[in-house]
């Protein structure tokens, strides 16, 4: 992981399909460290992100057709949102050089598989990963160089991905400041949805239930929104879009991880209306130790 500063590019050029939070945070780091690639290419379908990329100077080219993008490219990263990947990747394949390397950075990885399958080719690794980094906004202006210092990118590269492609797209990742790991799509599917998708779907609802009971008690409950509300606000923030797709397309362990998080509040309802002390206690310092695990491992 620890490579001497002086390390030669990775790729020749590297083409960031969707330059938004993701895509233009791995151009900046790109751009500062020098060391993945000799070129930068962004390409957005939507002019005013162009526009922005242009203004920012974060990249060396910004193209507007992504098979002009990925012609030339020696790696290629999806960055738009996960409905659209599939897409995309099928778009540019035909026209990608022999042994250049295709990658996203999709929230959810088996059914974006599933999708590009049928347009896959031999000669092109194709590398999913993850970075498990980000924040409540998008676009190209929230963006920035450290979004994955030491958080965690997981890769699910496919039973034939040549393991050199998918060790360069490693490489790539611990210069973007990431720590890596190997999964099967279907592990990584569950393990983000309840490490991630669950507690969006928690916030987007809870949210909703306040403002319905603003609405219908006509009283001023969002203005006295407390910490806790306030840190459920922060991540229903997010992008519209996107977490409509990550739902849609992660939909069995969603429901799965919900179904199993009814049971438990159930339980908490239980103990709570039969006043045993115990449990609430119990369940309580549970979540006080993850908490206190996450900043050990400097995750949170
Ligand atoms: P974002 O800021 O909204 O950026 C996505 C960009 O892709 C936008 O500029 C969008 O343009 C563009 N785009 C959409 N469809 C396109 C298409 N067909 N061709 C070319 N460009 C297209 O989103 P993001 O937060 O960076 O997320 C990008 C990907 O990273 C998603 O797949 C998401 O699941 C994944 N991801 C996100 C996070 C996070 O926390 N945000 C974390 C890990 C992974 P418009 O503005 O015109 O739509």
């Amino acid at each position: 992981m620890t490579e001497t500063p002086t390390a030669s590019p990775l790729f020749g050029t590297l083409a960031v399909i969707g330059p938004g939070l993701i895509g233009s945070s791995i151009l900046r780091r790109a751009q500062r460290d020098g060391t993945i690639a000799r070129e930068l290419v962004a390409c957005d379908i939507d002019p005013a992100v162009r526009q922005r990329v242009t203004e920012l100077g974060i990249a060396d080219r910004v193209e507007a057709d992504p098979l002009r993008a990925a012609a030339d490219a020696d790696c290629v990263i999806l960055c738009v949102p996960v409905g659209a990947i599939a897409t995309v990747g099928a778009q540019i394949l035909p026209v990608m050089k022999p042994g250049a390397i295709l990658s996203e950075v999709g929230s959810t990885k088996q059914s974006i598989i599933n999708a590009i399958a049928p347009a896959l080719r031999p000669d092109i690794p194709f590398v999913p990963t993850h970075p498990m980094a980000g924040t409540e906004y998008s676009g190209p202006d929230a963006g920035f160089a450290t979004l994955f210092d030491d958080r965690w990118c997981l890769l699910t590269p496919l039973e034939d991905t040549d393991p050199a492609a998918t060790a360069l797209v490693e490489t790539m990742w611990h210069r973007l400041g990431a720590r890596t790991r190997i999964m099967d799509p279907a592990h990584h599917d569950r393990v983000c949805a309840i490490v991630s998708h669950l507690p969006h779907l928690l916030a987007f609802t809870i949210c909703g239930t306040a403002d319905d009971l603003a609405d219908e008690t006509r009283s001023e409950v969002l203005d006295f929104a407390a910490s806790g509300f306030r840190d459920f606000t922060r991540i229903a923030a997010s992008d519209p879009v996107m977490w409509r797709d990550i739902f849609l397309n992660n939909r069995e362990a969603l429901l799965e991880m919900l179904a199993r998080f009814m049971e438990d509040a159930q339980a908490m309802a239980r103990a709570i209306r039969w006043g045993d002390e115990d449990f609430i206690v119990d369940r309580i310092e549970r979540g006080r130790h993850i908490r206190r695990s996450l900043l050990e491992n400097r995750q949170a």
